[in-house]
Protein backbone atom coordinates (compact mmCIF):
# COMPACT_ATOMS: atom_id res chain seq x y z
CA UNK A 1 0.00 0.00 0.00
CA UNK A 2 0.99 3.65 -0.77
CA UNK A 3 1.74 6.59 1.07
CA UNK A 4 1.73 10.18 0.70
CA UNK A 5 4.53 12.03 0.42
CA UNK A 6 4.90 15.60 -0.88
CA UNK A 7 7.90 15.26 -2.79
CA UNK A 8 8.42 19.12 -2.89
CA UNK A 9 6.70 22.48 -2.60
CA UNK A 10 3.73 21.50 -4.92
CA UNK A 11 4.63 18.20 -5.52
CA UNK A 12 2.45 15.41 -4.04
CA UNK A 13 2.59 11.74 -4.99
CA UNK A 14 0.89 8.61 -3.75
CA UNK A 15 3.63 5.61 -3.63
CA UNK A 16 5.53 3.20 -1.92
CA UNK A 17 7.82 4.55 0.79
CA UNK A 18 9.18 2.08 2.76
CA UNK A 19 9.25 3.70 5.86
CA UNK A 20 7.04 1.10 7.92
CA UNK A 21 9.85 -1.17 7.26
CA UNK A 22 12.54 0.80 9.09
CA UNK A 23 10.39 1.60 12.10
CA UNK A 24 11.45 0.07 15.14
CA UNK A 25 9.43 -1.21 17.70
CA UNK A 26 10.21 -0.33 21.51
CA UNK A 27 9.11 -2.10 24.34
CA UNK A 28 5.93 0.22 25.18
CA UNK A 29 5.21 1.33 21.91
CA UNK A 30 2.39 -0.04 20.11
CA UNK A 31 1.81 -0.41 15.90
CA UNK A 32 -1.33 1.20 14.54
CA UNK A 33 -3.01 0.75 10.98
CA UNK A 34 -4.30 4.36 10.27
CA UNK A 35 -7.99 4.39 9.37
CA UNK A 36 -8.98 8.22 8.93
CA UNK A 37 -6.72 11.22 8.66
CA UNK A 38 -8.08 15.01 8.66
CA UNK A 39 -6.17 17.70 5.88
CA UNK A 40 -5.25 20.37 8.32
CA UNK A 41 -4.13 23.69 7.36
CA UNK A 42 -0.79 22.71 7.94
CA UNK A 43 -0.67 19.88 5.71
CA UNK A 44 -2.02 22.11 3.03
CA UNK A 45 0.80 24.74 3.93
CA UNK A 46 3.79 22.48 3.80
CA UNK A 47 1.91 21.80 -0.10
CA UNK A 48 1.55 24.87 -1.34
CA UNK A 49 4.45 26.91 0.26
CA UNK A 50 7.13 24.58 0.88
CA UNK A 51 7.64 25.45 4.16
CA UNK A 52 6.27 27.40 7.71
CA UNK A 53 8.82 29.35 9.25
CA UNK A 54 11.96 27.38 10.29
CA UNK A 55 9.91 24.09 9.18
CA UNK A 56 11.01 24.04 5.84
CA UNK A 57 10.61 20.97 3.44
CA UNK A 58 14.07 20.02 2.41
CA UNK A 59 13.78 15.98 1.65
CA UNK A 60 10.57 14.05 0.62
CA UNK A 61 7.69 13.80 3.75
CA UNK A 62 4.96 12.02 4.29
CA UNK A 63 2.06 14.22 4.93
CA UNK A 64 -0.92 14.01 8.03
CA UNK A 65 -1.07 14.54 11.51
CA UNK A 66 -4.68 14.42 12.76
CA UNK A 67 -5.52 10.46 13.00
CA UNK A 68 -7.14 7.23 13.88
CA UNK A 69 -6.50 3.98 13.39
CA UNK A 70 -6.39 0.27 14.88
CA UNK A 71 -3.76 -1.37 17.00
CA UNK A 72 -2.27 -4.43 14.87
CA UNK A 73 1.15 -5.12 17.43
CA UNK A 74 1.91 -3.86 20.94
CA UNK A 75 5.39 -3.94 22.19
CA UNK A 76 6.03 -6.54 25.80
CA UNK A 77 5.66 -3.90 28.30
CA UNK A 78 2.45 -2.15 26.91
CA UNK A 79 -0.08 -2.73 29.48
CA UNK A 80 -3.23 -0.78 28.65
CA UNK A 81 -3.51 -1.49 24.63
CA UNK A 82 -4.39 -5.00 22.80
CA UNK A 83 -4.67 -5.80 19.53
CA UNK A 84 -7.52 -4.48 17.63
CA UNK A 85 -8.55 -1.86 20.31
CA UNK A 86 -9.31 1.56 18.07
CA UNK A 87 -7.76 4.22 18.71
CA UNK A 88 -6.88 8.30 18.02
CA UNK A 89 -2.76 9.23 18.69
CA UNK A 90 -1.75 12.49 19.49
CA UNK A 91 1.21 13.47 16.79
CA UNK A 92 3.99 15.22 19.19
CA UNK A 93 6.25 12.69 20.62
CA UNK A 94 8.25 14.92 23.57
CA UNK A 95 11.41 13.77 24.76
CA UNK A 96 10.30 12.57 28.46
CA UNK A 97 13.99 13.57 29.78
CA UNK A 98 13.77 17.13 29.05
CA UNK A 99 13.23 20.33 31.10
CA UNK A 100 9.73 21.16 29.56
CA UNK A 101 8.45 17.95 29.65
CA UNK A 102 9.24 16.73 33.34
CA UNK A 103 7.79 20.37 34.42
CA UNK A 104 4.89 19.00 32.05
CA UNK A 105 4.96 21.52 29.04
CA UNK A 106 5.08 18.64 26.96
CA UNK A 107 4.32 20.54 24.10
CA UNK A 108 6.65 23.01 24.19
CA UNK A 109 9.21 20.86 24.69
CA UNK A 110 11.98 22.44 22.29
CA UNK A 111 12.90 18.68 21.05
CA UNK A 112 9.33 17.06 20.64
CA UNK A 113 9.10 15.17 17.33
CA UNK A 114 5.74 16.41 15.68
CA UNK A 115 4.28 14.15 12.83
CA UNK A 116 4.28 15.89 9.16
CA UNK A 117 6.53 18.72 10.46
CA UNK A 118 9.86 18.30 8.50
CA UNK A 119 12.04 16.22 9.10
CA UNK A 120 9.34 14.14 10.95
CA UNK A 121 7.15 11.98 8.22
CA UNK A 122 3.25 12.29 8.83
CA UNK A 123 0.71 9.33 9.09
CA UNK A 124 -0.68 9.52 5.70
CA UNK A 125 0.90 5.82 5.49
CA UNK A 126 -0.58 2.48 6.01
CA UNK A 127 0.75 1.91 9.66
CA UNK A 128 2.69 4.04 12.31
CA UNK A 129 4.68 2.59 15.38
CA UNK A 130 3.97 5.44 18.34
CA UNK A 131 4.39 5.57 22.08
CA UNK A 132 1.82 3.81 24.03
CA UNK A 133 1.46 7.12 26.44
CA UNK A 134 0.65 9.14 23.00
CA UNK A 135 -1.99 6.76 22.00
CA UNK A 136 -6.16 6.56 23.59
CA UNK A 137 -8.20 3.80 23.35
CA UNK A 138 -11.51 5.08 21.97
CA UNK A 139 -15.19 3.82 23.44
CA UNK A 140 -17.59 2.05 20.84
CA UNK A 141 -19.59 5.53 20.07
CA UNK A 142 -16.92 7.39 19.08
CA UNK A 143 -16.23 6.54 15.09
CA UNK A 144 -13.02 6.90 13.26
CA UNK A 145 -13.97 10.22 11.87
CA UNK A 146 -14.45 12.15 14.97
CA UNK A 147 -11.61 10.29 16.60
CA UNK A 148 -9.74 12.33 13.87
CA UNK A 149 -11.04 15.43 14.97
CA UNK A 150 -9.51 15.16 18.54
CA UNK A 151 -6.86 16.76 16.96
CA UNK A 152 -8.02 19.96 16.35
CA UNK A 153 -10.42 20.03 19.26
CA UNK A 154 -7.24 19.68 21.71
CA UNK A 155 -6.29 22.97 20.28
CA UNK A 156 -9.69 24.29 21.71
CA UNK A 157 -10.11 22.40 24.72
CA UNK A 158 -6.75 23.89 25.51
CA UNK A 159 -7.38 27.40 24.19
CA UNK A 160 -10.58 27.15 26.78
CA UNK A 161 -8.39 25.95 29.47
CA UNK A 162 -5.81 28.38 29.03
CA UNK A 163 -8.56 30.85 29.45
CA UNK A 164 -10.13 29.99 32.57
CA UNK A 165 -13.37 30.15 31.38
CA UNK A 166 -16.43 30.73 34.30
CA UNK A 167 -19.81 29.54 34.03
CA UNK A 168 -22.11 32.29 32.30
CA UNK A 169 -18.80 33.95 30.33
CA UNK A 170 -19.40 35.56 27.13
CA UNK A 171 -16.67 34.58 24.28
CA UNK A 172 -16.18 35.29 20.75
CA UNK A 173 -13.96 33.20 18.70
CA UNK A 174 -12.26 35.31 15.65
CA UNK A 175 -12.29 32.66 12.58
CA UNK A 176 -14.84 30.40 11.65
CA UNK A 177 -12.23 27.36 10.00
CA UNK A 178 -11.97 24.21 11.71
CA UNK A 179 -9.76 25.63 14.71
CA UNK A 180 -12.17 28.41 15.05
CA UNK A 181 -15.41 26.05 15.26
CA UNK A 182 -14.08 23.87 17.51
CA UNK A 183 -12.66 26.53 19.68
CA UNK A 184 -16.17 27.76 19.83
CA UNK A 185 -17.63 24.02 21.20
CA UNK A 186 -14.84 24.13 23.84
CA UNK A 187 -15.74 27.27 24.92
CA UNK A 188 -19.84 26.66 25.04
CA UNK A 189 -18.25 22.98 26.87
CA UNK A 190 -16.52 24.64 29.48
CA UNK A 191 -19.30 26.38 30.18
CA UNK A 192 -19.48 30.03 28.23
CA UNK A 193 -23.40 30.84 28.17
CA UNK A 194 -22.80 32.12 24.36
CA UNK A 195 -20.22 32.82 21.76
CA UNK A 196 -20.00 35.01 19.01
CA UNK A 197 -18.29 33.74 16.19
CA UNK A 198 -16.62 36.20 13.60
CA UNK A 199 -15.76 35.42 9.77
CA UNK A 200 -16.23 36.19 6.44
CA UNK A 201 -17.47 32.95 5.00
CA UNK A 202 -21.13 33.37 5.32
CA UNK A 203 -21.80 29.40 4.79
CA UNK A 204 -19.22 28.48 7.58
CA UNK A 205 -20.88 30.93 9.90
CA UNK A 206 -24.20 29.94 9.04
CA UNK A 207 -22.46 26.33 10.26
CA UNK A 208 -21.08 27.96 12.70
CA UNK A 209 -24.60 28.99 13.93
CA UNK A 210 -26.47 25.85 13.94
CA UNK A 211 -23.79 24.39 16.69
CA UNK A 212 -25.23 25.68 19.96
CA UNK A 213 -25.29 28.96 21.27
CA UNK A 214 -23.35 30.68 18.67
CA UNK A 215 -24.05 34.43 17.25
CA UNK A 216 -22.63 34.78 13.59
CA UNK A 217 -21.03 38.01 12.53
CA UNK A 218 -19.59 38.50 9.45
CA UNK A 219 -17.30 41.27 9.72
CA UNK A 220 -17.23 41.36 5.81
CA UNK A 221 -20.73 43.60 6.27
CA UNK A 222 -20.12 44.04 10.08
CA UNK A 223 -18.41 46.17 12.58
CA UNK A 224 -17.24 43.36 14.90
CA UNK A 225 -16.64 46.16 17.95
CA UNK A 226 -20.02 47.58 17.55
CA UNK A 227 -22.17 44.67 17.05
CA UNK A 228 -20.05 43.13 20.34
CA UNK A 229 -21.03 46.34 22.36
CA UNK A 230 -24.43 46.57 21.41
CA UNK A 231 -24.97 42.70 22.23
CA UNK A 232 -23.67 42.82 25.73
CA UNK A 233 -24.71 46.65 26.85
CA UNK A 234 -21.68 48.11 26.14
CA UNK A 235 -19.73 45.56 28.59
CA UNK A 236 -17.65 43.58 25.76
CA UNK A 237 -17.18 39.87 25.86
CA UNK A 238 -14.56 38.17 28.53
CA UNK A 239 -13.26 35.50 26.76
CA UNK A 240 -11.22 36.40 22.98
CA UNK A 241 -10.43 33.58 21.44
CA UNK A 242 -8.38 34.66 18.59
CA UNK A 243 -8.46 32.08 15.88
CA UNK A 244 -7.71 33.26 12.22
CA UNK A 245 -4.53 33.83 11.98
CA UNK A 246 -5.17 37.65 10.38
CA UNK A 247 -3.03 40.23 11.49
CA UNK A 248 -5.47 42.41 11.20
CA UNK A 249 -8.40 40.79 13.27
CA UNK A 250 -5.48 39.73 15.82
CA UNK A 251 -4.22 43.32 16.48
CA UNK A 252 -8.07 44.11 17.12
CA UNK A 253 -8.36 41.82 19.59
CA UNK A 254 -8.76 44.66 22.68
CA UNK A 255 -11.43 46.74 21.33
CA UNK A 256 -14.20 43.70 22.24
CA UNK A 257 -12.82 43.12 25.20
CA UNK A 258 -14.58 43.68 28.81
CA UNK A 259 -12.60 45.22 31.80
CA UNK A 260 -10.94 42.40 32.93
CA UNK A 261 -10.97 40.48 29.84
CA UNK A 262 -8.49 37.49 28.84
CA UNK A 263 -7.68 36.77 25.35
CA UNK A 264 -5.44 33.72 23.82
CA UNK A 265 -3.86 33.86 21.13
CA UNK A 266 -4.61 30.68 18.75
CA UNK A 267 -4.14 31.51 15.47
CA UNK A 268 -1.14 31.10 13.68
CA UNK A 269 1.29 34.38 12.95
CA UNK A 270 3.89 33.85 10.60
CA UNK A 271 4.79 37.96 10.92
CA UNK A 272 5.24 40.20 14.11
CA UNK A 273 2.14 42.02 14.51
CA UNK A 274 1.36 45.11 16.01
CA UNK A 275 -1.25 45.69 19.19
CA UNK A 276 -2.08 48.41 21.41
CA UNK A 277 -0.82 47.63 25.41
CA UNK A 278 -2.21 50.91 25.96
CA UNK A 279 -6.31 49.28 25.45
CA UNK A 280 -4.74 45.96 26.82
CA UNK A 281 -3.29 47.66 30.06
CA UNK A 282 -6.60 49.89 30.53
CA UNK A 283 -8.67 46.39 30.93
CA UNK A 284 -6.01 44.48 32.97
CA UNK A 285 -6.24 42.04 30.30
CA UNK A 286 -4.85 38.82 30.46
CA UNK A 287 -3.12 37.70 27.03
CA UNK A 288 -2.52 34.07 26.66
CA UNK A 289 -1.01 31.55 23.76
CA UNK A 290 -1.11 28.07 23.21
CA UNK A 291 1.11 26.31 20.92
CA UNK A 292 -0.65 23.04 20.24
CA UNK A 293 -1.82 21.33 23.52
CA UNK A 294 -0.80 19.04 26.36
CA UNK A 295 -2.91 16.67 28.52
CA UNK A 296 -6.43 17.02 26.67
CA UNK A 297 -6.68 14.27 24.42
CA UNK A 298 -8.35 12.02 26.99
CA UNK A 299 -10.59 14.80 27.87
CA UNK A 300 -11.46 15.36 24.37
CA UNK A 301 -12.43 11.48 23.75
CA UNK A 302 -14.50 11.77 26.82
CA UNK A 303 -16.53 14.63 25.62
CA UNK A 304 -16.91 13.26 22.37
CA UNK A 305 -18.67 9.96 23.69
CA UNK A 306 -20.48 11.84 26.24
CA UNK A 307 -22.13 14.05 24.11
CA UNK A 308 -20.62 17.17 25.87
CA UNK A 309 -18.96 18.12 22.49
CA UNK A 310 -20.14 16.86 18.64
CA UNK A 311 -17.42 17.36 15.80
CA UNK A 312 -19.39 15.32 13.46
CA UNK A 313 -21.41 18.59 11.19
CA UNK A 314 -17.68 20.07 11.31
CA UNK A 315 -16.48 17.15 8.73
CA UNK A 316 -17.61 18.37 5.38
CA UNK A 317 -16.22 16.08 2.66
CA UNK A 318 -14.66 12.63 3.11
CA UNK A 319 -12.07 11.38 0.19
CA UNK A 320 -11.16 7.28 -0.36
CA UNK A 321 -7.52 7.16 -0.26
CA UNK A 322 -6.71 6.80 -3.97
CA UNK A 323 -8.13 10.21 -4.07
CA UNK A 324 -5.46 11.84 -1.72
CA UNK A 325 -3.98 14.38 -4.38
CA UNK A 326 -7.03 15.52 -5.53
CA UNK A 327 -8.12 15.96 -1.85
CA UNK A 328 -5.40 18.26 -1.32
CA UNK A 329 -6.05 20.27 -4.53
CA UNK A 330 -9.37 21.09 -3.48
CA UNK A 331 -8.47 22.03 0.02
CA UNK A 332 -5.44 24.44 -1.32
CA UNK A 333 -8.45 25.87 -3.28
CA UNK A 334 -10.28 26.34 -0.07
CA UNK A 335 -14.11 26.46 -1.39
CA UNK A 336 -16.17 28.09 1.10
CA UNK A 337 -18.15 26.29 3.10
CA UNK A 338 -15.64 23.07 3.96
CA UNK A 339 -14.37 22.96 7.27
CA UNK A 340 -13.30 19.47 7.82
CA UNK A 341 -11.78 17.38 5.05
CA UNK A 342 -11.09 13.70 5.50
CA UNK A 343 -9.29 11.30 3.74
CA UNK A 344 -10.10 7.06 4.67
CA UNK A 345 -7.54 4.57 4.15
CA UNK A 346 -8.87 1.23 2.77
CA UNK A 347 -9.25 -1.47 5.74
ZN1 LIG B 1 -3.93 19.81 12.65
Amino acid sequence: MKSLVLEEKGKLSLRDYPIEREEPMGPRDVRIKLHTVGICGSDVHYYTHGGIGVFQVKAPMILGHEASGTVVEVGPEVTTLNEGDRVCMEPGIPDPNSRATRMGMYNIDPAVRFWATPPVHGILRPTVVHPEAFTFKLPDNVSFAEAAMVEPLAVGVHAATKAQVKPGDIALVIGAGPIGLVTALSALAAGCARVFVSDIDDRKLELAASLGPITPINVAKQDLTQEILKATDGWGVEIVLECSGSPKAASGVFDPLCPGGRVVFIGSQVHDIPYSVGKAMVREARVEHVFRYAHVFPRCVAMLSSGAIDVKPLITRTFAFDESVHAFEVAAAAPPGEVKMQIELPQ
